[in-house]
């Protein structure tokens, strides 16, 4: 595998695809903002092309980092009368690394491969930092050969590679973890509003639950760094977690498991998105519903 197309330079894939091309591979960006893929080519040393047929002819792999997977899907066989499909040579991988539905994944899986393509899905955990350092988790879903084939390309990226099953499980094990997250998130808003009421200063809560038994990633990295300092800056947008965790329920749902956490958690992130907006930053979710909380 030489040269690899990137789709979705955004805040995770800059930082991901300039990995790639650290790693060695020739890397063609690709976004529906065309000057995000000029910027990210010229700081990179890469190519960018608004030419998802050229892009087609040129890569032996395509990695997607979009928002849900509707673009993959898209991307993959809409945009430009489906220019990328038909122009991808038989046997290319799809690397799907976006937070995406694990069943609509696995539909996408069919029509993929009635087009002679193969699809990995390898969501990511860690964040625009460990995007950035190369460092991510990656949950790696497929057939054993063709997650066998990507895998070089996954570890210019990520230094904890799980294969986590067949298609699909990769982004079943994503939105899980995602899940579990956001429940920690909206359980420590609440502590820390219930807290700060009774007259517990939060910033001396945060530092006792991070040397006790509630200590988290939400706590330990979340709490202070942008919640109580007001900088609210993680580059994880709102309307993506709460995405994240209505695949969660959705996922419930879909197989028949009665999941009241996952329904609950879900509602209230959908809710902070609807009243802040789903392109402000996460951590924000925690000002409305603290104001909920006091009215
Ligand atoms: P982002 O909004 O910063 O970037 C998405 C990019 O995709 C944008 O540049 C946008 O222009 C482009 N795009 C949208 N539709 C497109 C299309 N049809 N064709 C081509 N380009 C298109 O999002 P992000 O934060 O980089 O997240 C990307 C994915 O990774 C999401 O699924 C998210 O849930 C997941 N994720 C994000 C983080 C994080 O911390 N930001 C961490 C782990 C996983």
């Amino acid at each position: 595998m030489k040269t690899v197309g990137f789709i979705g330079l955004g805040n995770m894939g800059v930082p991901m695809a300039a990995n790639i091309r650290r790693g060695g591979y020739e890397v063609v960006g690709f976004d529906l903002d065309p000057a995000r893929a000029k910027a990210f080519a010229q700081e990179h040393n890469a190519r960018a092309t608004d030419q998802l047929a050229e892009l087609g002819r040129a890569c032996d792999a395509i990695v997607t980092m979009l928002p849900t997977g509707r673009e993959v899907r898209d991307a993959l066989f809409n945009m430009q009368g489906g220019a990328l499909a038909a122009n991808l040579r038989p046997g290319a991988f799809i690397i799907d690394m976006s937070s995406a539905d694990p069943v609509g994944t696995r539909e996408l899986g069919k029509d993929v491969a009635a087009r002679k393509l193969v699809l990995v899905d390898a969501p990511v955990s860690g964040g625009v930092p460990r995007a950035k350092d190369g460092s991510l988790a990656i949950m790696i879903g497929g057939d054993a050969d063709a997650v066998a084939a990507v895998k070089p390309v996954l570890a210019c990226m990520g230094n904890k590679l799980f294969e986590v099953g067949s298609l699909g499980c990769g982004h079943a094990m994503k939105c899980l973890n995602n899940f579990l997250a956001a429940a920690s998130f909206a359980a420590a808003s609440e502590a820390m509003t219930v807290g700060r009421k009774f007259g517990l200063d939060p910033a001396v809560l945060a530092d006792v639950v991070n040397v006790s038994t509630g200590r988290s990633f939400v706590s330990e990295n979340l709490l202070k760094q942008h919640v109580l300092s007001g900088v609210f800056g993680t580059g994880f947008a709102l309307g993506l977690l709460a995405k994240d965790v209505r695949i969660a329920a959705d996922l419930a749902d879909q197989i028949g498991v009665d999941a009241p956490v996952g329904r609950l958690i879900s509602g209230m992130w959908a809710d902070a998105r609807d009243a802040l907006g789903g392109e402000q930053d996460h951590t924000r979710a925690v000002i409305h519903w603290e104001k909920r909380a006091l009215p």
